[in-house]
């Protein structure tokens, strides 16, 4: 088989947990298959390479940073005893003045701030291709880097990058055609037509995988990271989350958009649309089967699959009588809000047509409601709507799973829960796939309600 294997940066934390996953790509190896490695940068490192950047642009002295960023490095390196691999130990040296040459290049506040910053965080995912890489050799395998750069093709959107998907396909193809060695490829990176480095948003790594896995038309991306797989809950949240066994590409992307961390959504994209299935491993536990994200999930006994939550959010709700029967409302709503940037995370809109609600991010709500009473400034003063009411301290959860669609009953179910339990439903939606059930609850009642919905949907008596 061929096959993906991606390592997020908790599997490269320190030199044991590269040890480990050297071993995973071993066994992968040994097992007869075909294997591309794809790579985070070391934990923590991303984070501390955005803190540098922000630091240098706000003049502050960011030397203490880089050297925690650098004993990490080399801590690994002496920890795996690759200290004496000299092309190992000048490739970082020539690395670390490469960081400190571009920081005097930081362009401030401007648009070419993030273009700049790309170009460093870069040196995270290098830096841990390099070290793993180099003890793979020493383990006798026989490993080069493929710097992502090289042939995934972007467009201009530093921090969260375009994937222009024909032509990086046709250049990853192009190069790993006549190469025999494992390539250990840097994930999160790609450049633009210019060649200048573009990052794939946060955690886009998952994401590299999944475009190198549809290039390559691999027949499983394997996702390692530190738990079990997608799990039923938030394990912050409920005592006994189950790892989901299965799960399609839908149901996976539901629950990652409603605040699952284990993969990045657009990963889903590349992988569905040429079907290569993607498990999710824990590199510190591998024995566990994982989580299997494919298009044939045998839809079984089980109707929901998972829950997951969003918590501090805001929600706008809008009224009047004059709203009912009116068209183009929803329209002129949604316009403004597009217009200035914001994000809509759930709309709800009764039937009455007399009131519509949405939630969004508590700190774009003012510039929400100034859009608004701009946009409607004539209907406010004609009272046709009559009131604009913002809630915040509140929680989006969603309830997902395939075989909602043919189940009746399970609303009553979620609701009958909730009602139990005495807590408040704010606004409820579903989506049109009717895959997922999402609604509102106060901050302050999510705990509760994610345990007794865990408990009355996934923890059989
Ligand atoms: N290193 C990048 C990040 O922390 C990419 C990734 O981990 O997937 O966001
Ligand atoms: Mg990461």
């Amino acid at each position: 088989m061929k096959k993906i294997l991606k390592f997020g940066g908790s599997s490269v934390a320190n030199g044991e947990s590269i040890r480990q996953v050297a071993s995973i790509i071993e066994n992968t190896l040994n097992a007869g298959d075909d294997v591309f490695v794809v790579l985070s940068a070391m934990r923590g490192v991303t984070d501390a390479l955005i803190e540098i950047a922000i630091g240098t642009r706000e003049g502050q002295y960011v030397e203490p940073k880089l050297q925690e960023i650098n004993e990490l490095h080399e801590e690994a390196i002496l920890e795996l005893g690759l200290d004496s691999d000299f092309a190992l130990v000048t490739t970082f040296g020539q690395y670390s003045s490469q960081i400190i040459d571009h920081l005097p290049n930081c362009p401030g506040p401007s648009i070419d701030f993030n273009m700049w910053k790309d170009s460093l965080l870069c040196f995270g995912e290098l830096f841990s291709a390099k070290i793993l890489s180099a003890f793979l050799k020493k383990s006798k395998i026989d490993t080069e880097v493929l710097d992502a750069r090289k042939v995934v093709v972007t467009d201009s959107n530093y921090g969260n990058a375009y994937v222009h998907y024909q032509k990086s396909y046709d250049r990853i193809r192009e190069y790993v055609m006549n190469r025999s060695r494992l390539q250990v490829i840097t994930g999160f990176l790609g450049a633009n037509e210019y060649g200048n480095t573009s990052t794939l948003g946060r955690s886009g790594s998952d994401y590299s995988a999944s475009i190198f896995g549809a290039a390559l038309n691999v027949d499983e991306i394997e996702i390692w990271t530190d738990v079990d797989g997608i799990l039923t809950a938030n394990p912050n949240l409920v005592d006994r989350p189950i790892s989901i066994a299965e799960l399609t590409y839908e149901e996976a992307m539901e629950l990652a958009h409603a605040g699952a961390k284990v993969i990045f959504p657009p990963t889903m994209i590349p992988a569905l649309y040429k079907r290569i299935p993607i498990t999710i491993k824990n590199t510190f536990h591998p024995e566990a089967p994982g989580s299997r994200i494919s298009q044939d999930r045998v839809l079984g006994g089980e109707v929901t699959v998972g829950l997951s939550s969003v918590s501090h959010v805001s929600m706008i709700r809008l009224q009047g009588a004059g709203m009912v029967g009116v068209k183009g409302i929803n329209a002129r709503l949604f316009t403004c809000l597009a217009d200035k940037g914001i994000s809509v995370m759930l709309v709800s809109q009764a039937f009455s047509e007399h009131s519509t609600c949405f939630a969004l991010k508590p700190d774009e709500t003012e510039k929400a409601v100034l859009a608004i009473e701009d946009e409607f400034s004539k209907e406010f003063k004609m009272k046709y709507i009559d009131k604009i009411r913002v809630e915040s301290d509140l929680s989006l959860v969603a309830v997902v799973g395939e075989g909602m669609q043919t189940t009746p009953g399970i609303a009553g179910v979620i609701f009958e829960v909730l009602g139990r339990e005495r807590i408040n439903v704010e606004a409820i939606a579903q989506g049109s796939t009717k895959r997922n059930i999402s609604f509102i609850v106060g901050d302050m009642d999510v705990k509760r309600a994610i345990q007794a919905l865990h408990r009355r949907l996934f923890e059989t008596v």
